[in-house]
């Protein structure tokens, strides 16, 4: 399995067009601290890519790495559809960017499905411009959460996904309750019988989520957030990190000292421009080193 880090950063990204914080502010002065909105493109056996999100920044995030680049024909396309892990603006608003191809599958979990496209509108907006298909992440008894079988079409990957958040998006605040507004995906390569595990977004370590990262070959995680007082400390919220949804890295509701003990490769994503992380100088990058754990970077390349 081939995976291309597209982005790292949380809402906003790093700089945020208007915050002036050090962690934006040291972007803007050091472009190589640049970080875009978290995502990653995963190539299947047939050699078309999957976005994993798809962000504000998708048309730069493209260009930016030739292996989604269009051709030999003129209007031909390597990216075949869209995996969402939730509905949040920030990893759905790059959909509309992809309304010139001639057809779009994307995959979601049902409360992320009816939020997208019933409260954004998206089949209607798009309707006219491409074939958009929806296939849903469906329950199945106490399984994970699976894709119906034989999709993302001939791609050689089984996706699967296991409930981490019931966390709405604002614009989605009044609908109704679901554990699978958010989710971790599991990206199973049954040729390598490598497994990726995806969650930008954690509110909780769950016993099936640990499951699922004890089994995985490599584990990409929330990286929102240093250690639990991050966002009142910085000012941008009231809230602490779980309370905005958000497991800390570190601290004794940190994610770190969990995933150091697995197997896995291990990485962080999903940076908020508030986290230290975002300064490469910072020294809580010799803790998690110390851990065996990994800060991805925009532009990584990671095969399994
Ligand atoms: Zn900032």
């Amino acid at each position: 399995m081939l995976l291309q880090v597209l982005g790292t950063a949380a809402g906003g990204g790093v700089p945020q067009w208007n915050c002036a914080c050090p962690g934006c502010s040291g972007a803007r002065a050091h472009p190589g601290r640049r970080r875009r909105h978290a995502s990653l493109a995963v190539r299947a056996d047939d050699g078309r890519w999957y976005l994993v999100n798809a962000t504000p920044d998708l048309g730069d995030q493209i260009e930016a790495h030739p292996v989604l680049h269009p051709g030999p024909r003129p209007r031909q396309t390597p990216i075949a559809g869209v995996v969402l892990t939730d509905a949040e603006l920030d990893h759905t608003l790059g959909i509309w960017r992809l309304r010139e191809a001639d057809t779009l599958e994307v995959l979601a979990t049902a409360p992320v499905r009816r939020a997208v496209d019933g409260r954004l509108n998206l089949g209607a907006v798009l309707g006219p411009y491409t074939t958009l298909t929806w296939r849903e992440l469906e329950r199945r008894g106490d399984q994970p959460l699976s894709a119906p079988a034989g999709t993302p079409a001939g791609a050689g990957l089984r996706i699967s996904a296991v409930p981490v958040s019931g966390k709405r998006p604002r614009y989605a605040a009044d609908a109704p309750e679901d554990d699978a507004w958010a989710v971790a995906l599991r990206l199973y390569e049954p040729a390598t019988g490598r497994t990726l595990l995806y969650a930008p977004a954690v509110a909780a370590w769950s016993d099936a989520l640990h499951r699922a990262a004890a089994e995985a070959d490599c584990v990409i995680v929330d990286g929102t957030f240093w250690d639990e007082e991050e966002p009142r400390r910085t000012g941008i919220s009231s809230r602490t990190a779980t309370g905005m949804g958000h497991l800390p890295v570190d601290g004794p509701e940190g994610t770190a000292g969990i995933l150091a003990t697995l197997s896995a490769r291990c990485l962080y994503t999903h940076l908020n421009n508030t986290n230290p992380l975002v300064d490469p100088a910072a020294p809580q990058h010799k803790r998690l080193a110390r851990l065996g754990l990994e800060v991805a970077d925009d532009g990584m390349v990671i095969e399994l």
